[in-house]
């Protein structure tokens, strides 16, 4: 049986940004400090400040977590809000879009909730003020009524804990980041991290895998437990119809293989993000803009998506002056380093 794969649907496997096909990823996620793999240095701190808060009876200081998408900040956002045995209720930066609706959510919490705030960079500045004094004195004005007539009033919220999300921390006002006593970075995952996380999943969903088979999908899986989920779906399914149900290595590595994700995890956008630099800038520096525009992406998509994961691997480093590519990055495309292509 002949199975086609388009290229359609080889975009939303490698970006880490939630998709539809991601909806079963609940199931998936930890609800324990014990049980969320990773993040240690965020999990050992957090810990401390989860046990201190809970002796003093007192709800957790406000967290903003931060880092690339489908690393774990809703995930562990849920985790804080289960540990403290809250309750946690979910929006995002842009669904806010008026102050009345900030202040209808704040006003229904009950003490000690957790606001989840997905994307907060994006809440638009009249929201972004509400938000200050609420984070500070637990309190807001709300006007009622229009003109002459209007009248401010102060209302007060109950004692609550916001916990921000962001892929961008830099684009954080200053008086909003300031606002925040705890702010976490979360880190790309390791290979061993992401293999215990594919090995956990496996058993959740039920499928049968082998030590080998979850270190070539956590290889390929750009520090990404999002990604490492979605491929483990993909490639159950190929294990179903030509490896009698169980994921081994060459499992794995036949599926990846036709869905154009290498042995590094690199799709078809980083291939082209790393050639446009070599073929048309020497290697680098090139501007983020100039590069974006060079391979027809948006440069948002290739700072947060492609980039992060691209330095860690060592394949490409920032300077003041652009991206460039390194040695180990021509190694790997296989090209000599004057630009010319050996092997295509
Ligand atoms: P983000 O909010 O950073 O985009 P999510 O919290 O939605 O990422 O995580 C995406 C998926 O990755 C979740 O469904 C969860 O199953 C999985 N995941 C994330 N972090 C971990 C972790 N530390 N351990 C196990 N699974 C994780």
């Amino acid at each position: 049986m002949a199975i086609e794969f388009s290229n359609q649907e080889q975009q939303p496997l490698m970006t880490p940004v939630f998709t539809p096909e991601d909806a079963t990823e609940g199931s998936l996620r930890p609800r324990t400090l014990a049980d969320y793999t990773g993040q240690e240095r965020a999990k050992g701190n957090l810990a401390v400040y989860i046990e201190a808060a809970r002796q003093r009876s007192e709800p957790l200081d406000h967290v903003l977590l931060y880092g690339p998408p489908g690393l774990g900040k809703t995930t562990l956002a849920g985790v804080i809000a289960n540990e403290m045995g809250v309750n946690m209720r979910v929006t995002s930066g842009p669904a806010i879009e008026k102050t009345g609706d900030l202040a209808a959510l704040l006003t229904n919490l009950a003490p000690g909730d957790i606001l989840f705030v997905d994307e907060i960079h994006r809440l638009n500045r009249t929201v972004e003020e509400i938000l200050y004094p609420a984070m500070e004195d637990f309190s807001i004005d709300i006007i009622i009524g229009k003109g002459p007539s209007a009248n401010s009033i102060r209302l007060d919220l109950p004692r609550f804990t916001l916990i921000g999300a962001t892929t961008r921390a830099g684009q954080l006002s200053a008086p909003l980041r300031d606002r925040f006593g705890v702010s976490l970075r979360l880190e790309l995952y390791t290979p061993e991290e992401l293999q215990r996380i594919v090995t956990r999943s496996a058993a959740i969903l039920g499928v049968a895998i082998d030590p080998d088979g979850a270190r070539e999908i956590a290889a390929r899986s750009r520090g990404t437990p999002r990604l490492a989920n979605r491929m483990l779906r993909r490639v159950r399914d190929f294990a179903q119809l030509y490896h009698d149900g169980v994921i081994t290595r060459r499992a794995a590595d036949e599926a990846l293989s036709r869905l154009e994700v290498d042995q590094l995890g690199l799709d078809a956008i980083d291939r082209r993000m790393l050639l446009a630099i070599i073929r048309n800038y020497g290697g680098g520096p090139v501007g983020l803009e100039t590069l974006a525009a060079t391979i027809g992406e948006e440069a948002v998509t290739l700072e947060d998506v492609y980039e992060p994961y691209l330095m860690q691997i060592g394949f490409l480093t920032r300077t003041p002056r652009g991206r460039c590519v390194t040695r180990l990055a021509y190694d790997h495309l296989q090209i000599e380093c004057d630009g010319q292509m050996s092997i295509v």
